[in-house]
């Protein structure tokens, strides 16, 4: 009775939570609070309207979404991967470029799927403290200043959980000191704010861009998300994904995909909504006696200095408010606030005035 032996174990991510209550002010996901684009509702009229499509195996390439994509970063298709969400995107990745064995390096305080990629993947990981003002030092990521090769990189930028961006030069040196490893750029939150590295690419082989249709395009549930990168980096993601499975791209996804990336009037405007409304909130915090990072994603990270985020955290659910917490010692007494409509956030901050008193 030995079978366990040969069990792959590892620790799963612990994801937000969902909750049921409809009367929760759910900011703890970083979800979009406005709809996706009009044209997504149309798309699901049609396919309501024809079911025999969904006979049918989908579009294994996702040739129009793909397609759509390259046209507005201005690459090649074949410069285009995309995933059911950026987390199936970056796994990927996580296998297919790091398969060295030196240590792949991200931030200490970060995405946490990305110990657990390295963990399932068994591939040899270490992470590289922020500064004390929770920054990315990008020297820490060149081999030629820590003195040490380093199988690959990762980091959101926007940072997730801190929404502090890294400016471009900074990324740039990063990936310019790693001609050796692949250096992947999750710009899941990069639409409210910071600097793309996107127009890196035509000079960097070795840079991989990746986002998600989950916060900007309000479409989260519908799993989608990209990586841009230059063609041989991408056949080489081809080749890993259809190793496992074909047609992770259902109909639906490719076709909505499709529908908001046509509506750029619309993702514009509500990306502008959140990033003004983010400000805003931000700055009545600050008023509030809280420390806010800078952030330029669609959530906030703050901590007041007279109460632990545990406290903070329980206060806010006993009145209907649902945020993220985190516990790693550095952090433990932050909250991340995804930011809402403004409704909500005038909401949130009249809950905060009750439980601060
Ligand atoms: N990267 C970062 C930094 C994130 O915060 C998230 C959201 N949890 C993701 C990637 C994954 O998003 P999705 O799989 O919904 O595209």
């Amino acid at each position: 009775m030995n079978w366990e032996r040969n069990v792959l174990r590892v620790t799963p991510y612990t994801a937000g939570e969902q909750p049921k209550d409809p009367e929760i002010i759910k900011l703890n996901t970083n979800e979009n609070p406005y709809p996706p684009a009009p044209g997504v509702v149309q798309v699901l009229e049609e396919m309501k309207a024809d079911p025999a499509k969904m006979r049918l195996y989908p579009d294994m390439d996702s040739t129009l979404l793909v397609e759509a994509l390259a046209a507005r970063e201005g690459v090649k298709p074949s410069q285009v991967f995309v995933g059911v969400g950026s987390d199936d995107v970056i796994s990927m990745a996580f296998m297919t470029f790091f398969r060295g064995e030196d240590k792949i390096l991200f931030p200490d305080i970060t995405y946490s799927f990305y110990s657990v990629w390295a963990d399932v993947h068994r591939i040899p990981f270490e992470t590289v403290p922020l500064t004390e003002d929770f920054r990315i030092r990008p020297e820490d990521y060149i081999p030629a200043c820590t003195g040490r090769p380093n199988g690959g990189v990762i980091f959101p930028n926007p940072n997730a959980p801190t929404g502090i961006a890294l400016p471009l030069s900074d990324v740039e040196r990063i990936i310019a000191g790693n001609p050796d490893s692949v250096v992947i750029v999750d710009e899941a939150y990069i639409d409210f704010g910071g600097e793309s590295a996107m127009c890196l690419l035509p000079k960097y082989e070795n840079l991989l861009v990746v986002r998600t249709f989950s916060k900007s395009r309000s479409l989260a549930g519908m799993r989608i998300g990209y990586a841009v990168g230059n063609e041989k980096l991408i056949s080489y993601l081809q080749d890993v994904k259809f190793s496992f499975n074909s047609y992770t791209m259902n109909l639906a996804a490719q076709r909505v995909g499709l529908a908001s990336v046509q509506d750029e009037d619309y993702f514009r405007t509500c990306t502008g909504r959140i990033s003004a409304t983010r400000d805003r909130f931000a700055a009545a915090l600050t008023e509030r006696g809280f420390e806010v990072l800078p952030s330029s994603a669609n959530f906030v990270f703050a901590r007041h200095p007279q109460f632990t985020g545990d406290d903070l955290l329980a206060a806010l659910r006993a009145r209907k408010v649902l945020v993220r917490h985190f516990k790693a010692p550095r952090i433990r007494d932050f909250l991340r606030i995804t930011i809402g409509t403004d409704e909500q956030m005038d909401a949130v901050l009249r809950v905060l005035d009750e439980i601060i008193g």
